[in-house]
């Protein structure tokens, strides 16, 4: 079993999605083993976009995620991480397959609704970064 560090962002709170994206992750059969519900300043989102701040699709991608408030979950089951990756579908909700989060629910490369870690090494990561006293 294993952990994965999950991002209902702005969007998904903003369209009434929280718990209809919950529920597939649920349904799947993972669980739930910490959620917060919060509004996250810039430092926050550089250390989560590491990776990515240098990128030209950061600026507006750190002003989005910054823009009102998500939730931050850990899921666990049986590859956690692979599992959520599927689930989630490809990045551009325009090409995501239908069935998957993104496919059935966003029209964007950016509004995208939901994130999942990459890696157990990026879970681990990230889980430090929302969760640091799990
Ligand atoms: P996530 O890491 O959020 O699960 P991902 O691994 O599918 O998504 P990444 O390539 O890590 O995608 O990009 C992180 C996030 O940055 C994406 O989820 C999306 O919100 C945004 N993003 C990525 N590429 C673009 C782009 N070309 N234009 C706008 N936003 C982008």
């Amino acid at each position: 079993t294993s952990r994965t560090l999950v991002l209902l962002k702005p969007d998904t709170v903003r369209r009434g999605l929280v718990g209809e994206v919950l529920s597939r992750y649920e349904a799947k059969g993972l669980t739930v083993v910490a959620m917060q519900h919060r509004t996250i300043d810039a430092s926050i989102a550089d250390q989560h976009y590491v990776e990515h701040v240098e990128k030209a699709f950061y600026p507006p991608l750190r002003d989005f995620v910054t823009s009102g408030p998500l939730v931050s979950l850990v899921l666990e089951g049986e590859h956690a991480v692979e599992v959520v990756r599927t689930l989630n579908g490809a990045t551009d909700g325009r090409a995501a397959a239908p069935g998957t989060i993104r496919g059935d629910l966003s029209l964007s490369n950016r509004e995208n609704l939901v994130h999942g870690s990459d890696s157990s090494e990026s879970a681990a990561r990230e889980i430090a970064i929302w969760f640091p006293d799990l």
